[in-house]
Formats: C-alpha cells, structure tokens, sequence
C-alpha cells in the first residue's frame, strides 16, 4: 500500500519515515513518510492552488464525488476494516462497524452539499433586502486522533468538500495507514488534485503549527485531546482562524432505580465497551441509584467477565489491545489508584504478562469520590461504579467535571429523563440509549469538550461562511 505522503495528487517521498506498530504484538507492520514543515507548506500550497475551481465546481459535481467515495468505501469496506483493527488493534467486529460508520459522512455530505442554502429577507425598516450566500471558509486544516482512523477522517472530509473547501489532512501518527488508504480512494472517487493533501508527521506541532501561521489557511478542525486543543486554539488565534474543536470527554452514566435494568446493562456495555473504551463518548463513570446499585454492579461485571480479549484481527475477539504502551499504563496507573483508595475490582483489574497492549475488562466498585479515574478519560474497558441517593445529587455528580461531551440516562420516567437531559451540562445525551454517534446528528461538546459541532446540516456550516449583501431592488 501507499506509504508516501499525498500532497497536489501524487505521492511525495521523505528524506525521514517513522514506523507503525502492530497493538497485538508491538511489531513494526510499515514505515511512512515524515513529513515535515516544508511538506505541510507545499501541501497548502496545492490546497490554495486547488480552491478557486473546486469551490467554483456544481454543488451536484462535489456531491456526485463524495457519493462515489461512499461507494467505494462500502465495496472496500472488509480490505479497510482489517488495516484500520491491524495499526489501531481494534477488534474487528469494531472495525468494520467504524467503516460502515465512516462511510455514511461521505453519503451524507453527498446530500448536504446540494443543499447549503442561504436567504433573502427584507429589513425591518423595509428600506432594503438582506442576502445572505453561503461561500466556503477555504483552505482547512484537519487533524484526527488514532482512535476512530477512518470515521474522525471522514467526518471532516465529507462536510468541507461538500461545502467546496479544500484541504490538508494530518492523521495521528499511530494510525497513518487508513488515512492513506483514503487518500487513494478519494483519488478514484474523482477528488481533482490538491483538494485533498495528507500529511503524516512525527513532528505535528511543527507541522500544524507552520500551516496555522500560513495566511492562506482559513480553518483548522481539530479532534483529539483537550490539552492539545488548547495549544491549538492559542495558535489559531494568531491569524485569527476558524476553529472547530472536538476533544475529550469525561461522559456520566446514570442509572435511576426505575430504568429498565436489562436495557441499562446492554446501554452500559455499548457505552462503555464499543471500541474497546477507547472513544470520546465512552461511559467513564456510572452513577447508580442506591436500591439497584448491587444488582447492576452483578450484572455488569458478568458481561464484562464474558468477553474475549484478544487481537483485533482474530473474528472470536471481542476487546482487542489497546493502542500503545503508554495508553495501556495510563489505564493501568488509574486502576491501581483507585484501588488504592479503596475501590474493588469485581472482575479484571490486573495488567496481563506477554506481549502487546492488553488491559483486561474491568468494574470497580466502591470507587472512593475524589478518585483521578472519576476526573481523567480513562479511555480504556474500565468501568468505575459510584451510587447515589437522589436526582439532583447524580446531576450534581455528573456535571462535577470540566468536560462536557456527551452524557447517559436511563430512568423508566420519561419526564425525570427530559428534566435531567436538560440539567446535563453535555453537547449530547443518551436518554435510554448507550450510542449516540450518528451521521446526520450534530455532535459535539460544551465546556472544555469543544466548539463547534460535526455531523447532520450543522456539520457542513462549520466549513461555510455567512456573506451578507445588502441591496435594494
Ligand atoms: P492527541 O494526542 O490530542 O492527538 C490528536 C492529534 O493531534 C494527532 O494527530 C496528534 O499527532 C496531533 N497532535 C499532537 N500534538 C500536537 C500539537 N502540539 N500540535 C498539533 N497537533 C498535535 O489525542 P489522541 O491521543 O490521538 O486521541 C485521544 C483524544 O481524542 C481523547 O482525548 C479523546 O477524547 C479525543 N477524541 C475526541 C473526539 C470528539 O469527537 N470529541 C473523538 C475522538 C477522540 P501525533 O499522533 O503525531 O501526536
């Protein structure tokens, strides 16, 4: 497969390539190119040269290019699947449950991009008519984690280039490959030239940076940690550009003594465990009503006790590795604090011995109040259990964070789950549902979560701007 960097429609080798590793075994499965700051200039180079027609081409042009890039991505959905769960370490069932997600960005902005209408209203004073065009931002930046390589891709690549923005996408550099892998596919779905650069990096601040600071760029859309999204924010604010941020979470998931248990253990497994923990909407802490804490916490831990840790790319697996030594020791050092304090694993809790990066599932109860894995994403199969007595003790509970992603109910009360969906301080709630992520929905946080949202019609306005012309006819 392509391992060069893509930039203006061809593959550009580097003097320096870094490897990627295999999570199931710690192997060197490739080496990419590194790009560097002169790379990151040439590829805004040809994203600015490839704007003016891109952005002149018929919006059912764009569409019909993006609807042949969802089409090529369902026919290749099994070949992306096993290289997305191969460099990630995702279980397979996860990967290809990523690209069929993936791939519906690319079939909804093919239906957004006819439609980015604007409007015509006559003032109030009647003196004159307000016009408002839609014309995209222009040149952006997109820079996505190594959790969701092919979805958090997408899900900037389908809304710019619906909008007409062109584009330098810098993956993470764990999971370069699938980001190339799109590059290709984009190509044949008919993306001219320069519209669509990717970057991989070893030196991203570098990269990122030096693109923020070039004039020509008018956007960066960023998804991956809070702390990096600072840093980032701070940047763009130099050349005052657009941002769209969507960082980490921290998600609550309550349980009120009245919810339909057997669907709020299937809602907790979902929440909790697709990807492996490892995603921004994973339940970090479950807040569960006193008279049913026990009961749930018994239920939870036999689910989690039942499923198969393995490689991502053996079919029986059902929680592969996690992405990287770091990642696991994180997790790891977050268990062993909180048991520290006086927490108890019911099920898991202990780093396996052997190769590659496995944390086992794990539930702890008794989890003590001021403990770091009630504050930090643990992104990891760890599900911390806290109980509580009363409605505006778990809201005030659940809203005690920083963070504001997405938060989950489950209560058989419908009106107690629109109050506290309302009371929540989170950019989504799901209220008896452990999955929220969906194509045409706006996703996205509040707090320190981010700005901005991703997805349905909101997602593609993100890339457009609002011109306004007064005239009088
Ligand atoms: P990360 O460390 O913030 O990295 C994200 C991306 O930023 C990577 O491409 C990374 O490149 C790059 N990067 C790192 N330092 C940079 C810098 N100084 N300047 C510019 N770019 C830089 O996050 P991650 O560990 O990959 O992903 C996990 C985080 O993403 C979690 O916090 C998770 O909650 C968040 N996330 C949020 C959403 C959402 O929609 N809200 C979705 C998925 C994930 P390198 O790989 O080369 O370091």
């Amino acid at each position: 497969m392509e391992t060069d960097l893509f930039i203006g429609g061809k593959w550009v080798p580097a003097e320096s390539r870094f490897d990627v590793l295999d999570p199931a075994t710690g192997d060197v499965i490739a080496s990419v190119a590194d790009g560097t700051v002169a790379h990151a200039l040439a590829a805004v180079d040809a994203a600015a040269g490839a704007a003016r027609d891109w952005a002149a081409k018929p919006p059912r042009a764009r569409s019909e290019i993006l609807r042949s890039a969802y089409t090529l991505m369902v026919e290749r959905a099994e070949e992306l699947a096993k290289l997305i769960s191969l460099e990630n370490g995702k279980a397979l069932v996860d990967a290809r449950g990523e690209v069929a997600y993936a791939a519906e960005f690319f079939r909804w902005y093919a239906e957004e991009a006819v439609r980015a209408a604007g409007s015509i209203t006559t003032a109030p004073s009647g003196a004159n008519r307000i016009v408002v065009v839609r014309q995209p931002v222009g040149v952006c930046v997109l820079v996505t984690p190594w959790n969701f390589p092919a979805a958090m891709a997408t899900r900037k690549i389908g809304p710019a280039l619906a909008a007409g923005c062109t584009v330098v996408l810098k993956p993470a550099s764990d999971t370069p490959l699938t980001a190339l892998a799109l590059a290709v596919l984009l190509a044949e779905a008919g993306v001219p030239d320069g519209v669509v650069n990717v970057l991989p990096s070893r030196s991203s601040g570098q990269v990122v940076s030096a693109m923020l600071h070039d004039s020509r760029v008018r956007k960066v859309s960023f998804t991956g940690s809070t702390e990096v999204g600072r840093i980032l924010l701070a940047q763009a604010a130099d050349n005052v550009v657009n941002t769209s941020m969507e960082l980490g979470g921290n998600a609550p998931f309550l349980v009120f003594a009245d919810a339909d248990l057997d669907a709020a253990v299937d809602g907790a497994m979902i929440a909790k465990m697709r990807n492996g923990g490892e995603a921004c909407t994973a339940a970090n802490r479950f807040y569960v009503e006193a008279p049913i804490a026990g009961d749930f916490a018994a239920r939870l831990t036999a689910r989690m006790a039942g499923l198969r840790l393995g490689p991502g790319a053996d079919e029986s697996t059902q929680v592969g590795p996690l992405v990287n030594e770091d990642t696991v020791a994180k997790v790891d050092s977050l268990v062993r604090q909180a048991l520290d304090d006086g927490a108890t694993a019911t099920t898991g809790g202990t780093r396996p011995a052997g190769p590659g990066f496995y944390y086992p599932p794990t539930v702890l109860t008794a989890v003590s109040p001021g403990s770091a894995i009630l504050r930090e994403e643990i992104f990891g199969p760890v599900a911390p259990i806290v109980t509580f007595d009363s409605e505006s003790e778990a809201v005030g509970l659940a809203n005690d964070t920083e963070y504001g992603l997405v938060a989950y109910v489950y209560t058989g009360d419908l009106a107690r789950g629109l109050r506290v969906s309302e009371a929540l301080e989170a950019g989504m709630v799901g209220l008896n549902r452990g999955l929220v992520s969906d194509p045409a929905a706006p996703f996205g946080g509040v707090k320190q979560s981010g700005i901005g949202r991703e997805g349905g019609h909101e997602g593609m306005l993100d890339y457009l701007e609002s011109k306004y012309i007064a005239t009088n006819w």
